[in-house]
């Protein structure tokens, strides 16, 4: 196996059930590649196997060349993580950390010291040095995680839902920061809950329930092999009527979720001329999106943590 991380028939079994189930995952140079799936679907598992933590029960890993979990050290020293909860050090400032997270990694003071003034310009932290971890915002603290998992320069970043907790503000600077790094040619393997950050982002990316692979390819490209292209959400007073009377017939797909219809259509011109005379309604036609294709793979029921 070549290229910068790559994996064939990865499967884990935990008390005896398979949490990962026969996956391959090649990740391209240079691409944002997004490992979506509810709660429990084996994502975090699947990034353990990955970065060596986990050992898989059959598979075949290489990470930058390096045959995982054998030689997961050595394919580790060029990827830089950030994991789901913040681990900074809040007894140290943020110089501290990441003068300690460059030690992990082998390099010396100076030469942490020599790419802090980088560091903190990309968290946009430069005057907050000498801060302490509390008195950080939760998006300073999510920047600082970043910036430290480019303490060692990785060409691969794994990035377990970076913007989870974060405002929308925070958000939109995160992201920014994220385009900054793939323009450089970083590789980035993302996990997120936010379809709309997915599909803002990622090249490719992988949709999995039960250790399994359901969908692999483009955002676009998967949204329109599997979706219908319009969708109408309907709401309020009379929806069920309206869902009956209407939403079925004209729909290629239709469903009522909680006070919700949610119409997929080829043409949503008729259904949206049929709203015009239902004032107690409200609706929103939008195109087919991701969260769209998520839900219809993946299904609507709630899952364990949610
Ligand atoms: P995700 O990250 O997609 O939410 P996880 O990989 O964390 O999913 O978990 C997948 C399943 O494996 C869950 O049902 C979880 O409870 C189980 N699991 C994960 N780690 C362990 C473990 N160390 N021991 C037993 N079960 C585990």
């Amino acid at each position: 196996m070549t290229g910068i991380l790559s994996a064939r028939g990865l499967r884990k079994r935990y008390d005896g059930r398979a949490v990962v189930d026969g996956l391959d995952i090649e990740l391209a140079r240079g691409e944002c590649f997004g490992l979506l799936g509810p709660n429990g679907a084996g994502k975090t598992t699947t990034l353990r196997m990955l970065l060596g933590l986990a050992s898989p029960d059959e598979g075949e890993i290489a990470l930058l060349g390096h045959p995982v979990p054998q030689a997961a050290r050595e394919g580790r020293v060029r990827v830089g993580v950030v994991p789901q909860v913040d681990n900074l050090d809040p007894d140290f400032t943020v110089r501290e950390n990441l003068l300690v997270y460059g030690s992990y990694f082998g390099l010396s003071r100076a030469q942490v010291e020599g790419r802090l003034p980088r560091l903190l310009e990309f968290a946009a932290l430069e005057t907050r040095a000498d801060a302490r971890i509390q008195a950080l915002s939760g998006g300073m603290k999510r920047r600082l995680v970043l910036a430290r998992a480019l303490v060692n320069d990785p060409e691969l970043l794994f990035l377990d839902e970076p913007t989870t907790g974060l405002d929308p503000q925070a958000r939109h600077l995160m992201w920014e920061k994220l385009r900054l790094l793939l323009r450089e040619g970083r590789t980035i393997l993302l996990t997120t809950h936010f379809m709309d950050e997915a599909e803002r982002l990622c090249d490719r990316l992988a949709i999995i329930d039960h250790g399994r692979m359901l969908a692999q390819g483009e955002p676009r490209e998967l949204i329109d092999r599997h979706i219908e292209p319009e969708v109408v959400e309907v709401y309020g007073e009379g929806v069920l009527a309206w869902f009956e009377s209407h939403g079925k017939r004209l729909a290629a797909r239709a469903e009522l979720h909680g006070e919700t219809a949610f119409c997929y259509l080829r043409d949503a011109a008729p259904a949206v001329e049929s709203l015009k005379g239902a004032p107690a309604l409200r609706f929103l036609h939008r195109r087919a999106n991701l969260e769209d294709l998520f839900l219809k793979l993946t299904g609507r029921e709630m899952r364990d943590g949610a």
